[in-house]
């Protein structure tokens, strides 16, 4: 979907006359986290033509939450920071919530940080979450070797005890690798970033999701199987 734009009239900072920028409105409320038909109430730009502010109202009926849009002005199209900027925690299903309580605490600051440009806190936040995530899901898939799992690094977890979840085993060796990256000096993976980061964190997630509903009505139902 394109952007809506919208165009204010700031000074020059090289001349004399004013020059019209554009500002991208959002599409997403920050509190229901719905797309829906942002309104824009009022904007305005600082004396010297450097930033940008607008206040918005979500357009989704029950909600209409107001917000604002801070706007650091280029020539080109200019993308705000949202304020406040709350992450939206129904990305991880309730059993995930369950199974590893820390992940979601941790995975939603670490998109509080990404939400908030700051990128640098953001990576080795998520390289966090992942790791919770995995141990816990070991632990919750081997009871009796918690202590175990909990001293051991990250990657021997991944090939020890989920080894039989071949889909999860690729997802977060690979999030493990550029979860190394956002915590080491120098990168590995040059053509990979922390949205990549994040979208292997939710293939994990969602992995394990379809896992254990899968199990779970198994059990549910062989109980009754004739
Ligand atoms: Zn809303």
């Amino acid at each position: 979907m394109e952007a809506r734009i919208i165009r204010i009239r700031v000074k020059d900072p090289n001349g004399p006359q004013d020059r019209h920028v554009n500002l991208v409105v959002p599409d997403i409320c920050p509190f229901c986290h719905h797309h829906s038909q942002i309104h824009v109430l009022a904007r305005a730009a600082s004396k010297d033509g450097s930033t940008a502010g607008a206040l918005f109202q979500c357009g989704f009926e029950p909600c209409q939450s107001v917000f604002l849009g801070y706007y650091t002005l280029s020539n080109t199209v200019n993308s705000p920071v949202i304020f406040p900027s709350r992450p939206d925690g129904s990305v991880i299903p309730d059993i995930v919530i369950d199974i590893s309580p820390s992940f979601y605490e941790i995975f939603l600051q670490a998109e509080t940080a990404l939400i908030n440009g700051l990128t640098q806190i953001a990576g080795p936040g998520y390289r966090k979450a992942l790791e919770f995530l995995i141990k816990d899901y070991a632990s919750h898939l081997y009871p009796d070797h918690k202590d175990e799992i909990e001293d051991n690094f990250l990657g021997k977890v991944i090939s020890e005890y989920i080894k039989e979840e071949k889909r999860i085993v690729e997802a977060s060796k690979r999030a493990t690798w550029l979860g190394n990256d956002e915590t080491h000096y120098k990168r590995k993976w040059e053509d990979k970033d922390i949205h990549d980061l994040r979208e292997l964190i939710l293939l994990v997630v969602r992995e394990i999701d379809a896992s254990e509903k899968y199990k779970r009505y198994l059990a549910e139902m062989d109980k009754w199987k004739k």
